[in-house]
């Protein structure tokens, strides 16, 4: 379920997985229960991997892993994150008794959680714990005001009009910079908006039926409620218009306006900008990088065309939807019977206890992520998957090397910028430092608003000051893994290095099919259709010779077609752009992984190298990379994913893969025209 949150890093970040925000499957115990990851019964071997080789690699588990009632996608992923929240849940459980021994972040992680849990307190709140948010909303007299009172929903998390962030200057990758991007909208997308199919038209009927009992819910009556209800989705409709959309924004250039504060005043007379950047503390004359102009240009034409009551509803209805898992029972069922029942056909809310673990995560997780390593992450994994990078890395060299399709100069500049990435595995050498964060027992909501408001003056503190790798973009139990363009590292998360992703006990074809793909993922990302415009430093800089630039676009263009064929139950599309960059990462991270196992397995014996459950070291590593893949998931999410998600369902993130792989055919024995064995292969790393 999509609880919003301010999200101050409005970068590319490119991730390895599927996230749908929500928890795990309920399992009553807190223990570590380690399954086995890689599992050769978790087959169908009914079906013949040349016709099908995801069902073949997860058919068993598949039948064997419905989606749980409190989720709307299943997988491997889900699988491990359940684990991980047992032993952050422990973690959390043990700090959460009032102990006056405890040390200051055992009292943060554990009095966070602890309200949290505390439903009947938060219950007793009712709404007031809402009404001085909702009190400045009602004070705004003018719509002079309203760049002070933006200023504070932009610290506190409150997603409304347009949203702040900070980020490396795309094209001076030393410098941090202020960020405005597009923002105000409670559904997932600008085409929520417009579409209009049938479905679109009821998710948009129901949306404005869900807001109008939230206004119900927070006092209005009925009548006030429906109306107010239009006024907001009025409100968003006018933005979703002006917004860029999700394939446009994955094009660095096209979300690159660098201005000065006179220059984003000139854009936008009608908003006080020097006010707003005043009251959060950023003074003289910085510059920013504002994604999308025109966006912001309808902004402020839309604030002068609307009276300032219709905006107060705006604002209301922006600070109301948010917070849901702090305010009392009736409006959590609400939000979640919209946001996961409808949108991604969840049927049951999570218990709990999952989500305050999820929350003390997003909020605290270095703090309680320090445990988890504790826990979870020997310093012999950090070995072995050093080994592996380098292994991949040398991959990757002698794949560039060897390009039939790229002149000497181009090469030399991408030897280069694989040359200077670098990798963090597992967790920071710094820990955060939260000393300035209050959490206060008892009280649910504060603690997340103040939550919210450290992160953003973190985020902010950090303009004018050297940008710092060191800096990890996501908590340690996470379990995923990233490539970050501004600064060419890959950093893999204490949380994946995990079974089914990395097993120490088993054989290396194995664990270079699951976590060395994900590996090869992770460096591919630097070459892809975005990853591939930042130089070695990091900066947005065409490095290309215009021949090289355009025979990646051909072969890129294979990609787009290839994928935009594969659809959902329902009918719907891949969207072959929005989904190219990760579809190139997996098609990439696949032929490295498979090169450095070569590698690897060279000097070992035919002994070593005999079948293991009848399979071969070549099979194991294809059926280690599919089965990291099992995934069900609901109609309504498999939906929400086409339509939103950069990363292509799991199914086609294995079978698209395989097929475009000459070495996986040949492993498995498939014949020219099956289904495994594209006549039309697309190849670009
Ligand atoms: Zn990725």
């Amino acid at each position: 379920m999509q609880v919003s949150k301010l999200t101050m890093l409005s970068m590319i970040v490119a991730g390895v997985l599927i996230t749908d925000g929500t928890l795990a499957v309920s399992q009553q115990d807190s223990t570590i229960n380690l399954k086995d990851g890689f599992d050769v019964n978790a087959r169908d071997t009914n079906v013949d991997p040349c016709i099908d080789f995801y069902h073949y690699a997860c058919g068993t588990w598949l039948k064997q892993n419905p989606v749980p009632p409190d989720r709307s996608i299943y997988g491997r992923f889900s699988e491990l994150t359940d684990r991980n929240h047992a032993i952050l849940r422990d973690t959390l459980e043990k700090t959460s008794a009032p102990d006056p021994g405890r040390t200051a972040n055992q009292q943060k992680i554990g009095d966070y959680y602890a309200s949290c849990m505390d439903e009947s307190t938060i219950e007793k709140k009712g709404t007031a714990a809402l009404q001085p948010e909702l009190a400045r909303i009602d004070g705004l007299e003018t719509k002079d005001a309203l760049p002070t009172l933006m200023a504070h929903f932009s610290m506190v998390g409150t997603n409304a009009f347009f949203g702040l962030g900070v980020q490396q200057d795309a094209k001076d990758s030393t410098q941090e910079i202020a960020a405005i991007y597009q923002g105000g909208l409670g559904l997932p997308d600008r085409d929520f908006y417009s579409r209009d199919d049938g479905k679109s038209v009821e998710i948009r009927k129901q949306y404005v039926q869900h807001a109008e009992r939230m206004f119900e819910l927070f006092g209005d009556n009925p009548k006030d409620a429906a109306a107010h209800a239009q006024i907001a989705m009025r409100i968003e409709t006018a933005l979703a218009k002006s917004a860029l959309d999700r394939v446009a924004r994955r094009d660095p250039n096209k979300v690159y306006h660098k201005m000065t504060v006179e220059e984003l005043q000139a854009l936008s007379p009608a908003f006080n900008w020097r006010n707003f950047l005043g009251q959060i503390g950023l003074t003289g004359t910085p510059t920013l990088n504002v994604s999308e102009p025109e966006f912001v240009r309808e902004v402020q034409a839309l604030i002068v065309s609307t009276n300032l009551d219709d905006i107060k509803v705006y604002l209301r209805w922006r600070v109301i939807s948010t917070q849901a898992l702090f305010l009392p029972k009736n409006i959590d069922e609400e939000v979640f019977d919209f946001y996961g029942k409808v949108l991604a056909g969840q049927q049951e809310q999570q218990p709990r206890w999952k989500r305050c673990v999820n929350s003390t995560d997003n909020d605290l997780g270095e703090a309680v992520g320090q445990a988890f390593v504790a826990r979870a992450f020997g310093g012999e994994k950090k070995e072995r998957m050093l080994r592996m990078v380098n292994a991949l890395e040398k991959a990757l060299e002698r794949d560039i090397t060897d390009l039939p399709w790229m002149t000497k100069p181009t090469k030399e500049q991408a030897l280069r910028k694989l040359h200077k990435i670098t990798n963090k595995i597992g967790y920071p050498d710094n820990w955060r430092d939260y000393s300035t964060l209050q959490i206060v027992r008892g009280d649910a909501l504060g603690n997340s608003l103040r939550s919210n408001e450290f992160e953003a003056r973190r985020q902010l503190n950090k303009i004018g000051k050297p940008v710092d790798p060191a800096e990890w973009l996501y908590s340690p139990s996470t379990v995923n893994a990233y490539y970050y363009p501004p600064q060419n590292n890959i950093n893999f998360m204490a949380g994946i290095l995990q079974p089914p992703f990395y097993e120490q006990e088993l054989d290396d074809p194995v664990n270079f099919g699951a976590i060395g793909v994900v590996i090869g993922h992770e460096l591919t990302h630097g070459f892809d259709d975005q990853g591939r415009q930042y130089d070695a430093e990091g900066n947005l800089r065409d490095w290309w010779a215009p021949e090289d630039g355009k025979a990646f676009k051909e072969r890129t263009d294979c990609e787009v077609q290839e994928y935009d064929d594969f659809t959902v139950a329902g009918g719907e599309h891949v969207n072959g752009k929005l989904t190219l960059g990760e579809n190139t990462a997996d098609n990439g991270g696949l032929r490295i992984a498979y090169a450095a196992l070569m590698e690897a397995l060279a000097n070992e014996s035919s002994e070593e190298r005999k079948p293991i459950d009848g399979l071969t070291s070549e099979q194991r590593f294809f059926l280690g990379y599919g089965q990291i893949w099992c995934t069900n998931a609901t109609a309504e999410a498999l939906r929400l994913q086409v339509q939103t998600n950069p990363h292509s369902p799991s199914e086609f993130r294995v079978n698209g893969a395989v097929s475009n792989f000459e070495e996986f055919g040949k492993a498995f024995g498939c014949k020219a025209g099956q289904p495994m064995v594209r006549a039309n292969a697309c190849r670009v790393w």
